[in-house]
């Protein structure tokens, strides 16, 4: 399919006019083709060579509109840092419509109803970064949103500093967020609240539909998915940053790219939001702080589900959904299949130990995927190889009881454990050349965060440790 046989549908807009608001795209001034990423155009079928169509830039620039698409905001609110906010919504991001069941959204297209003060804008530097990083997470089997494409252009904006402004061509099977429901909850407007349920289910768990229960058991499976989500986050070395209510799928998927970061050195305290200074989005706080969004949740669906059994559920989140599927995560990073009690303290005294080695996340499950009883590599890598030596002892006990040679274990962890993940260093490289039009890098990232896991000998510089200046640097939300 070419852009110009697009044809869109726009189911939410059924949903009534208290969802959303019909805004257009402010065009940004001389736009350029930034990155295409054929793999996203797959998905919406269409022509991998899109990328030197014409009307790829007027599509996110918002100057060509597909068949059948009809740009909207959509109304939101949400719990930021622990407070309501009832007046969110997207504030720069307008919907077109949707295409093979992806929820097609341009980011940074000027301002809504919903921009407060805000200029509508996105900067070069924060679209990039979530562009490449949400295609890293999927190619890291981390549920999440797509881009399609991203462009640059003339147009002055001013964030900490005069920057360009871009836009990026996201997609999602949802854009609905904890905030939605908190919306017409909030606004007391449960009729639209249980509408809003049924089109989530009719969105996100089709399965459900022909089910009595179907509401309750949306949000049982929202708590499992958040429950995977989070675990696979913590997993990988996946810090958010701005875990409010508005940036939490309904549909368990990693939404809203701001200032994430994954882990450089291990600290399990870090937070890579300089904004958030006492912590509440840190690295170690997310899988709590996913547990509150999640009773929010709740909150805002009393009114059509009983609260007593989405209590219940809630209960179960921290007394086992979550811990199991951490363990589960870490459980296969460590290439162990069996599941034993004790599991728990090996991944307890392996965090402590990582945090107390200054050691980076990524490098040291990458070399212990090689690790055949010889330590001298992982001594290598860690500042404080001395508790790494205490762990390895409790690992090689473990592994004992595995019955799997080393080389099977290899094999496993290899495919769980990747060389390649987006550090912000590495962003930031990419970033500083394309504002200088070289997007050479972008390309490059892009290319890397599709083989996580390959052995990639042109790229070696970067499965290596993060340079000191740069680790487990915070950034800024402003973007
Ligand atoms: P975030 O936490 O970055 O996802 O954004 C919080 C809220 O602020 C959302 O409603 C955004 O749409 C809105 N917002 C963020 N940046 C801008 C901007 N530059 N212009 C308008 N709205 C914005
Ligand atoms: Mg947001």
């Amino acid at each position: 399919m070419t852009i110009q046989n697009m044809i869109l549908q726009t189911p939410y807009l059924t949903l009534g006019e208290e969802f959303y608001n019909e805004t257009k795209s402010d065009p940004l001034e001389e736009p350029y083709l930034i990155s295409f990423n054929p793999q996203a155009a797959k998905l919406i079928e269409l022509d991998e060579n899109s990328a030197t169509d014409p009307l790829l830039v007027s599509l996110l620039n918002g100057t060509f509109i597909p068949k059948g698409a009809s740009p909207f905001a959509m109304a939101y609110a949400g719990h930021q840092f622990g407070h309501y906010n009832p007046w969110l919504g997207d504030g720069r991001a307008i919907n077109l419509g949707t295409l093979n069941a992806w929820n097609l959204q341009t980011k940074g297209s000027g301002e809504t109803l919903y921009s407060r003060s805000a200029d509508g804008r996105a900067a070069i530097r924060s679209s990039i970064r979530e562009y490449l990083m949400s295609e890293s997470m999927f190619h890291l089997g981390i549920a999440t949103t797509r881009a399609l494409a991203i462009i640059g252009s003339k147009t002055k904006i001013i964030r900490n500093k005069i920057e360009n402004a871009a836009v990026v061509m996201r997609m999602s099977p949802s854009w609905v967020r904890f905030g939605t429901f908190e919306y017409f909850y909030y606004n007391r407007e449960y009729d639209k609240l249980h509408a809003l349920a049924e089109y989530v289910i009719e969105e996100s768990f089709a399965h459900l539909q022909a089910d009595d229960d179907r509401l309750l058991k949306m949000f049982c499976e929202v708590v499992d998915k958040t429950a995977t989500l989070i675990a696979q986050w913590q997993g990988i070395g996946f810090n958010h940053g701005v875990m409010n209510t508005d940036n939490m799928s309904i549909a368990g998927l990693t939404i809203d790219y701001g200032p994430f970061a994954m882990m450089d050195d291990f600290n399990f305290g870090y937070i890579c939001n300089c904004s958030d200074i006492v912590g509440r989005y840190s690295y170690a706080e997310q899988p709590n702080v996913a547990y509150w969004n999640l009773t929010m949740l709740a909150k805002a669906l009393s009114p059509i589900i009983s609260k007593d059994k989405m209590d219940k559920k809630l209960e179960e989140y921290g007394a086992s959904l979550y811990p199991n599927a951490y363990i589960k995560v870490m459980c296969t990073k460590l290439g162990l299949k069996k599941r034993l009690d004790s599991d728990a303290e090996l991944v307890e005294e392996l965090v402590i130990a990582l945090h107390d080695a200054f050691v980076d996340y990524t490098l040291f499950f990458r070399t212990l995927s090689h690790y055949d009883g010889n330590r001298e590599n992982l001594y290598d890598i860690a500042m404080n190889p001395v508790v790494v030596d205490k762990w390895l002892a409790l690992y090689d006990k473990r592994v004992t009881l595995e019955e799997s040679s080393y080389e099977e274990r290899r094999e496993m962890m290899l495919q769980e454990n990747p060389k390649y993940v987006l550090k912000n260093h590495m962003l930031q490289e990419a970033i500083v050349l394309a504002e200088d039009g070289d997007f050479s890098k972008v390309e490059e990232l892009l290319y890397i965060a599709t083989h996580p896991y390959d052995e990639l000998p042109e790229f070696e510089h970067f499965a290596g440790d993060t340079p000191e200046e740069y680790k487990n640097i915070g950034l800024s939300c402003s973007s």
